[in-house]
């Protein structure tokens, strides 16, 4: 049985939980001593054994043993409901697969407790459990799903982030999917809860601003229409430019408007020779004309994983490269995608000193 616990409030917990609690066999958990505390919480006296990732594999056997004796046994997590971004999963595929009997006791999740309560469009959504750690991984990760997006995804994606990295992944999120409405939900059913509920530009800012602690959930809204007025083209141009090359960026603008291509590619063409309007922010800063016009290349490069990582690297470290490099720099982001992400994955050898410090670094950064 599958048993949803709390996500920080005793009295969320069912009658229908405590019952399987109480009347089970064997209540697998993920910590034994933090469940401990909630058994005893309960009154429920049970044996208990952990279930964790590490040991999940191994304990499969015994527990299906178990269960084919007739035996009750309770699953449940450190909080919520197991198996969404818990372990359990391995462990109810074997039984479904062995013709054991498996059920569920629904009760508190934090990702949907967070979605209704955001304001942001509740279907549909899409949720992604923690994000890659590491900073290149993670812009990688919202990179694909950006690119998703631009196929066709249309969702509230909700993430869980520990409070240490809520800054950094927030301003990731900012610099790949841009301003739209997103939210934080913070120590959710508990006495401090609080949900904040801004553009990601600002929630970015508030957060790097101020370190926040406990328990988190992120939303983030759908992409938003873009207008469809041949007026309108401007705003919706300079957006996708943000993120996009420039074909790319007419491309999905006129898909999106339903304008003529060759219209849509002609706004954009003008857009980006006016570079003070078309440079992203962070550009507009730079008072070194050659810099300022690498970061718009770095900036521009286009959706790919590829162009996300190097341009974002470049982009973000620029001012470590000297003077003397700057040229290099600008030859390779140049290069074509695929001659980068061959780089990148160790296919081809590199052919150049810079872009073999490059690649160094970015290895340094990732860890
Ligand atoms: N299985 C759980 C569920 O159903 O919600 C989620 C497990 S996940 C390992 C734990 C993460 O969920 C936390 O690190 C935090 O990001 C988020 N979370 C859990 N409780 C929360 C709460 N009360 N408020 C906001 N987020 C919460």
């Amino acid at each position: 049985m599958l048993v949803s616990t709390p996500i920080g409030n005793l009295a969320d917990i069912s009658p229908r939980a405590r019952a399987a609690l109480a009347g089970a066999d064997l209540v697998l958990a993920e910590d034994t001593a933090h469940s401990g505390r909630l058994l005893s919480a309960l009154g429920v006296r049970a044996r208990c054994l952990s279930l964790h990732e590490h040991n999940e594999n191994a304990r499969i056997p015994a527990v299906l043993e178990r269960l084919r004796d007739g035996q009750r046994v309770a699953l449940i997590s450190d909080a919520g409901t197991p198996l969404v971004s818990d372990p359990g999963f391995r462990l109810v595929r074997a039984a479904i697969a062995a013709g054991l009997p498996v059920g569920a006791v629904p009760g508190p999740n934090a990702a949907v407790t967070a979605l209704v309560l955001s304001g942001l469009p509740p279907l549909p959504f899409l949720v992604l459990g923690f994000p890659p750690p590491k900073p290149a991984a993670r812009i990688s990760a919202f990179a694909a799903l950006r690119a998703a997006e631009a196929a066709g995804l249309a969702a509230t994606l909700i993430w869980y982030e520990a409070p240490h990295r809520l800054a950094a992944m927030l301003a990731d999120l900012a610099s790949v999917f841009g301003d739209r409405p997103a939210a934080v939900a913070r120590e959710l059913t508990k006495r401090f809860e609080e949900i904040r509920r801004a553009r990601l530009p600002a929630l970015a800012a508030h957060y790097a601003a101020e370190a926040p602690r406990g328990e988190i959930t992120v939303l983030l809204g759908p992409p938003e229409a873009p207008p469809t007025a041949a007026e309108d083209l401007e705003p919706a141009l300079r957006a996708a430019l943000r993120e996009h090359s420039l074909r790319d960026a007419a491309a999905l603008v006129a898909a999106a408007t339903g304008r003529p291509r060759r219209e849509v590619y002609a706004r954009a063409l003008a857009l980006t020779n006016d570079p003070p309007a078309a440079i992203p922010r962070a550009s507009m800063t730079e008072s070194d004309p050659r810099r300022r016009r690498l970061l718009y290349r770095a900036t521009h490069r286009g959706t790919q994983e590829t162009d996300l990582l190097v341009g974002g690297f470049v982009a973000r470290h620029l001012s470590g490269f000297t003077p003397d490099q700057l040229d290099e720099l600008e030859t390779i982001l140049e290069l074509p995608d695929t001659d980068l992400a061959d780089w990148l994955t160790g296919r081809r050898p590199i052919p150049r000193d810079l872009a073999s410090e490059l690649l160094r670094r970015m290895r340094a950064e990732a860890g």
